[in-house]
């Protein structure tokens, strides 16, 4: 018997929005752009560029519309945004960001800690930007955050997953992204929502999304690939996780998912050293350690890694 996996998957670099929303300090638009214009140079086809919500509550990502102008876009390149209202949606297609991300929280205390808004409430509020976005050309795609586990909840039951996967379907979203907002997915769990996801709205072209807050990102990658799903998040340097805020994680590495995805024989489109790099440059940004193993430890085919950083 052999391993299922798939041959090739689609990457999505999330670093520009998830990581840096989580960090203390903004990076300013030159490095954002350089972020993402680098990312896309290493072979990443998606990039998550950044966020347009309200900037009182993330103003890191105050200057999203900024950086969306900013960027030399590349021919075959997806640059999605996360929006959360009408609102959001109006600045992204003013600033030419064609894709644009619905984000709802499957725990109730979750959305309602965020956004003041029950689930149900928050999807009967996407009607309009749905309907905004298609009339003037942009993508829509979807995210259920805490689809796991939620930090006031505990685990999340998959009904209610499916319940607000069904209401998004409904609303002629076929993308959606599962997401562990809190590191709390296992990876039978991941292989149980995925399967099931895939059995009921076949037609769904399904992203992974995993924070590494409990060290099981990998580990739930892997049950996700053997669950047959071929789209997959990361934050470039594993940055998210917050230095002032212990347990507060990010997303697990971008050059740890990939460097795991090429030594299995799965292919992503991209340059690995290049990505290292990058990865290497932005932690000097940040000016902090981040969550990569990759950057301590080098590609096992290179375990001496530049820097000197590990030593035996
Ligand atoms: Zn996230």
């Amino acid at each position: 018997m052999t391993m299922t996996l798939p041959k090739s998957i689609f990457f999505c670099e999330v670093g520009p929005r998830d990581g840096l929303q989580n960090e203390p300090a903004t990076l300013s638009v030159e490095r954002k752009v350089r972020l993402i214009e680098g990312v896309v140079d290493a072979g990443v086809r998606i990039v998550e560029i950044g966020s347009y919500v309200n900037p009182k509550a993330v103003p890191q990502m105050a200057d999203t519309d900024e950086v969306a102008r900013a960027i030399r876009r590349m021919e075959g390149v997806e640059y999605r945004a996360l929006v959360a209202n009408l609102k959001g949606v109006e600045r992204a297609l003013a600033s030419g960001v064609n894709k644009v991300k619905l984000t709802v929280s499957a725990s109730e205390s979750h959305a309602k800690a965020n956004l003041n808004k029950t689930p149900s409430e928050l999807i009967d509020g996407f009607k309009s930007c749905t309907e905004f976005a298609r009339s003037n050309g942009a993508e829509v795609s979807g995210a259920i955050s805490t689809a796991f586990g939620c930090p006031f909840e505990g685990k999340v039951p998959p009904e209610k997953v499916a319940e607000i996967a069904e209401r998004l379907h409904d609303l002629g979203i076929t993308e959606l992204s599962l997401s562990d907002t809190t590191g709390m997915a296992n990876p039978r769990q991941v292989y149980d929502l995925a399967t099931s996801m895939q059995e009921m709205l076949p037609d769904v072209r399904w992203f992974l999304h995993f924070h590494n807050t409990r060290g099981m990102a990998l580990a739930n990658t892997l049950a996700g690939l053997q669950a047959g799903i071929v789209r997959y998040d990361a934050s470039l340097a594993g940055l998210g996780g917050c230095p002032f805020a212990p347990g507060a994680s990010g997303n697990v590495a971008s050059e740890d998912m990939i460097h795991m995805l090429h030594e299995m024989g799965v292919d992503t489109g991209i340059d690995l050293d290049k990505l290292l790099d990058l990865a290497r440059e932005l932690r000097g940004w940040v000016g902090h350690d981040t969550d990569s193993a990759l950057l301590k430890a080098g590609q096992c085919c290179r375990p001496i890694p530049r820097d000197g950083a590990a030593k035996q």
